[in-house]
């Protein structure tokens, strides 16, 4: 039955965070996210006691644009006790749809493997016509019950789509289909109640996640600046030169940058900030030495990775005192866990 009782047998843990799925519409805007607890949607769900045990914790109640590095210290430590918890069967987190895909992929780096990791939210908020959260969140419960979601890292499910965190993208401001993938098609869809995975990914036999919750501070010291026609080059220079450790540079094209800022690229590179070009094309990939020479810049390509990803997986790198070469592995890699299956670690 449906239980709220941390002691019951086998069940779903939810983390809810806010949302528009926990939205109500307001008189001065037309709505506002994070209004409703978890508890309140999950009463919208009829019979889910027919489907599954869940138990509840209310980690925030946001709209993600508000969604912190202290947030995100919380949910790790959330998650990694609902890892440890033999009687958990997989984990649902609930979370605005602005920053799902940031979330999904940082989580998807600090836990690759083990039981489903399933970020779910709505593009409707809890009172409108056809909200579209209890649907989703029904179906992320059972997706976390799925044995076939174990060791496929961070998924997302929206509209009856089961997309990598790694791959992800949200491509619309307002549609019910907003998750799109990058590089790769979406990892599976529900039918009913039905879960079906279209491939085998699998992260079995994989080790640990390189990174821990320590790691997640470095993120807030990394800078992302857009680069567009007309740039003024003064306040550029101005910019770059208050880079002091780390950059993420959202490109243009192949993660291109006008050609009169790769001087200062190159001073900023030596004096020890690490730079990396990606770009806001959502799908393709940024390779190193195309139309920019990265070799003679020092600069890193962030290959599949959006500028939003590449700043949190260059974040997570911060403490590891890594060479330019090692970073660029790890960008390369799928996951970079400790058994060294990106080529580095154990070193
Ligand atoms: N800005 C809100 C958020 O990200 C609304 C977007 C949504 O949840 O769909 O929480």
């Amino acid at each position: 039955m449906l239980s709220n009782n941390a002691n019951a047998k086998k069940y779903i843990k939810i983390l809810a965070t806010g949302g528009t799925i926990a939205g109500k519409s307001q008189s001065s805007v037309d709505y506002a996210s994070g209004q409703l607890n978890i508890a309140a949607l999950i009463a919208e769900i009829p019979k889910i006691q027919d489907y599954t045990k869940i138990s509840w914790q209310q980690v925030a109640n946001i709209g993600s644009q508000d969604m912190s590095i202290k947030i995100w210290k919380t949910l790790y430590t959330a998650i990694e006790e609902a890892k440890k918890d033999d009687d958990v069967l997989g984990i649902v987190i609930t979370h605005g749809t602005d920053t799902m895909v940031d979330s999904a992929f940082l989580f998807d780096l600090l836990f690759p493997s083990g039981k489903p990791l399933v970020f779910v939210g709505a593009m409707r908020n809890a009172d409108a016509l056809s909200a579209d959260g209890p649907q989703n969140l029904l179906d992320a419960i059972h997706v976390a019950s799925s044995i076939e979601a174990v060791n496929r890292g961070a998924l997302i499910v929206m509209n009856s789509k089961i997309i990598r965190a790694r791959n992800a993208y949200k491509r619309h401001t307002a549609a019910l289909g907003t998750f799109k993938t990058s590089n790769g098609s979406y990892a599976g869809d529900l039918y009913g109640d039905d879960v079906n995975f279209y491939h085998n990914f699998s992260r079995e036999g994989e080790n640990k996640s390189i990174f821990n919750v320590s790691d997640i501070d470095g993120i807030a010291q990394v800078s992302m600046m857009s680069v567009y026609p007309g740039l003024s080059v003064s306040y550029y220079k101005n910019a770059l030169s208050k880079i002091n450790k780390a950059l993420v540079v959202s490109g243009v094209g192949n993660g291109n940058f006008p050609s009169f800022i790769a001087k200062n690229i190159k001073e900023i590179v030596n004096m020890g900030a690490i730079i990396v070009r990606s770009s806001q094309v959502p799908e393709g990939y940024v390779s190193r030495n195309v139309e920019i020479n990265d070799d003679q810049l020092g600069t890193i390509a962030s290959l599949g990775l959006s500028p939003q990803k590449s700043r949190i997986l260059l974040g997570l790198l911060l403490k590891k005192n890594m060479s330019n070469s090692q970073i660029q592995k790890i960008f390369e890699c799928e996951v970079p866990t400790t058994d060294g299956s990106c080529g580095i670690f154990p070193n």
